[in-house]
């Protein structure tokens, strides 16, 4: 029997007069980087078919190029011939086997595309990217509206229901609507009427190409997020002309990508930019999506059921479970694998030209990989050590039907509990409890606050031993740090709030960063007004792309060194789309970060170091030793020695450079070999 499901508003149908979608869920653009090939095609089907399976009312499609230079690199997709159209054909038939409508994104990159032969509507190049772009003739901006109908025309032919033209982001269309890109005093720039041009030209030309009965979606920029951006008069006017161009509906999009704001990262509050939506929802008739920072259906729902938007787009959130949609429908919100905005294995991924996946979960874009199909033979497996690698070690061996039992020395997470504790990295709890909850659905026998030994397993008879024993901190071979002001981030973390004033952090690796950040903000009112002004965010819709002058922090009465021994910029190796937002927030913070140290001691003074060949004393009342970590691997070695079938898997394996994205993967791959 059906139950009805607590969430009304996500699970309403949505009329769009000559077809419906039969939820209110859009899975949004997401480059997977499975795209390119021919070879790959069919787990880029496998991907999307699998979410489609599971009930989203429509998936629009990773951005795709109308022309060759507006490919984002040399080797990113586009459709411009028939050719192409039976490749597409693989994808649309797997969605549409579930009654899930698919939009291709046609995407122009303009400034932004990463080779030398860019185009724009002037010849600026951009903070972002190393090549000039040529500034478009009159006859080339004619020839692209061609080439944007085109690729319409040859998505509808190879069986997508729609497409997004991509006019947010700072790509081209975006390019074309704010002053300072277009500098142009053609019909193609100067007043706001010549600069929306572009965009409303593609419009009415997609739609005499291919007719009544298409989706046609404009990604609107809704905040620009820089001083020349458009003001919200113009944006409302644009959304007007959008609606009276054809559009079927208008998506949101905040910020572009060259400006230093967040939008997506796990620091932006969740629904950060749903009031910006709201307010646009008045002026026009066409349906309404909303995005940006919506990981849960409760969170949908409310964006809805306040009048937000029309509908909720998510992209993260389908790669963190594909079931995301089919859980919500059945109440079963608590199962879902929530996207903890960490950027690691999806965008991080993308930018390093590799195949997206997610930290949470590594099938996504690997179900052909990974398929979900029982192992032949039910085996025992004991798994030693319940951190993100043991979790999911567990999970997906169960899941193949295998019988687990599994203990740890405390209770769950490991390291991901320490994570938790950071400012912004809260939702790592999440997964934590997903995991716990997945575990205890599977029936995999679980004991806590067991620390297994050699004893214990010396005689078992199980078909494999996981050793997933996690890490101690490194205690570097440094005079005085048995001293009572030295502490490792363990004991910082667990303890933050009886950290005083003056500390110094030995390493600045992602838990150096980590620790510094929690240290500077654990006074911050916890409040989200105070997280648009710390980044200059206008909710008054009175200035220019909704920026304003950041508002000066407090006085900051901490003292914070963050120390490392390479001569290098702190923060060098931190994750590319995070890392600008972590160095930001402490050099603003005034966090004093400190390249080419060495530690001679640690005494009642504080922490002895030589800095560029000269001798420095650090009055500290802390020393936070963040220097890495070392494995605990001695059960593997014990059990090895006896010949056990025992295998070794997270920070117990590697436990330098070790991240939570390689630890759950490296679970779900010994799970798969059972
Ligand atoms: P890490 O990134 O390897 O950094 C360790 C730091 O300690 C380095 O700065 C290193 O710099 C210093 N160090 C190493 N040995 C030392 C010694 N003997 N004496 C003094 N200093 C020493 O390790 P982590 O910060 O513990 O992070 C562990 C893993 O978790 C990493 O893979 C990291 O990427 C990941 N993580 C990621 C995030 C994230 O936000 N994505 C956050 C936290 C952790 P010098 O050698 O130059 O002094
Ligand atoms: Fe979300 Fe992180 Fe997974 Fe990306 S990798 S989808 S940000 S949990």
């Amino acid at each position: 029997m059906a139950v009805e499901t607590y969430f009304k508003y996500l699970m309403k149908p949505l009329d769009l007069g000559f077809t419906s979608l039969k939820n209110r869920t859009i899975m949004g653009s997401m480059h997977t980087g499975l795209e390119e090939s021919l070879f790959s095609l069919n787990k880029l089907a496998s991907f999307y078919q699998e979410r489609a399976k599971a009930g989203v009312a429509l998936i629009i499609t990773g951005g795709i190029s109308p022309v060759f230079n507006g490919r984002l690199t040399l080797f990113s997709s586009q459709l411009s011939s028939y050719l192409q159209v039976l490749k597409h054909r693989k994808v649309t038939q797997a969605v549409h086997q579930y009654d899930c409508k698919i939009c291709l994104q046609i995407l122009h990159a303009g400034r932004y595309a990463f080779h030398p032969f860019a185009v724009a509507p002037s010849a600026i190049k951009a903070p972002i990217s190393p090549f000039k772009p040529r500034a478009l003739s009159n006859r080339q901006i004619r020839q692209l509206i061609k080439a944007f109908a085109k690729t319409a025309m040859l998505a509808k032919k190879a069986g997508y229901d729609g497409v997004e033209i991509m006019g947010s982001e700072g790509y081209l269309i975006n390019q074309f609507i704010c002053r300072n890109t277009n500098q142009r005093d053609d019909e193609w720039g100067g007043s706001f009427e010549n600069r929306m041009r572009l965009s409303l030209e593609i419009i009415r030309e997609i739609r005499r190409v291919v007719g009544y009965s298409f989706i046609v979606i404009y990604r609107l920029s809704m905040l620009d997020l820089h001083k020349d951006g458009s003001s919200w008069e113009e944006i409302q006017q644009h959304a007007l002309a959008i609606e009276k161009a054809g559009a079927t509906m208008i998506n949101t999009g905040i910020g572009w990508h060259e400006v230093r704001i967040p939008t997506i990262a796990a620091i932006v509050p969740e629904a950060a930019f749903t009031w910006v939506t709201k307010n646009l929802k008045q002026t026009i008739d066409i349906p309404l999506i909303t995005s940006n920072r919506i990981n849960s259906p409760e969170i949908a729902e409310s964006c809805l059921q306040n009048g937000d938007a029309d509908m909720v787009s998510m992209a993260r959130p389908f790669l963190a479970d594909s079931e995301f949609v089919k859980k919500a429908k059945n109440n079963q919100s608590h199962l879902i694998n929530k996207c903890i905005a960490c950027n690691q294995g999806c965008l991080d991924r993308v930018f390093k030209q590799k195949r997206a996946t997610c930290l949470v979960n590594p099938r996504a874009a690997y179900e052909v990989e990974f398929p979900l199909s029982r192992a032949g033979r039910q085996k025992t497996i004991i798994i030693a050590g319940l951190g993100v690698a043991g979790l999911s070690c567990a999970y997906y061996a169960a899941l193949r039907g295998h019988r687990v039992i599994a203990y740890d020395a405390g209770n769950f997470g490991g390291q991901f509990n320490l994570a938790s504790e950071i400012p912004g990295k809260e939702s790592y709890h999440e997964t934590i409890r997903y995991f716990e909850a997945q575990l205890s659905l599977l029936k995999v026998e679980v004991h806590r606050n067991h620390k297994l030994g050699y004893e214990d397993l010396r005689d078992t008879f199980a078909d494999a031993i996981v050793v997933a024993t996690g890490v101690r901190p490194r205690k570097p071979d440094i005079p005085g740090m048995d001293h009572f002001s030295v502490m490792d981030y363990e004991t910082a973390i667990k303890n933050k709030t009886s950290i005083r004033q003056k500390v110094a952090i030995i390493g600045a690796g992602g838990i150096g960063f980590d620790v510094a950040e929690m240290l500077l903000t654990q006074n911050e009112r916890n409040n989200n007004s105070d997280w648009y002004k710390k980044w200059g965010i206008d909710k008054t819709f009175k200035h220019r792309g909704g920026v304003q002058d950041i508002e000066q922090a407090a006085e900051n009465h901490n003292t914070i060194y963050l120390l490392q021994r390479k001569d290098e910029k702190p923060g060098k190796h931190l994750a590319t789309t995070t890392g600008w937002i972590r160095r930001l927030t402490l050099r603003r913070g005034g966090v004093k970060m400190m390249s080419g140290v060495s530690y001679e001691k640690i005494d009642d003074y504080g922490l002895h170091i030589v800095v560029k060949g000269e001798k420095v004393t650090l009055a500290v009342d802390h020393v936070i030793v963040c220097a890495g970590q070392l494995p605990e691997n001695t059960l593997y070695d014990q059990l090895r020695d006896i010949g056990h079938p025992v295998h070794l898997i997270g920070g117990a394996k590697k436990a330098s450079e070790l991240d939570a994205e390689t630890a759950i993967r490296d679970g779900m791959e010994l799970a798969y070999s059972f």
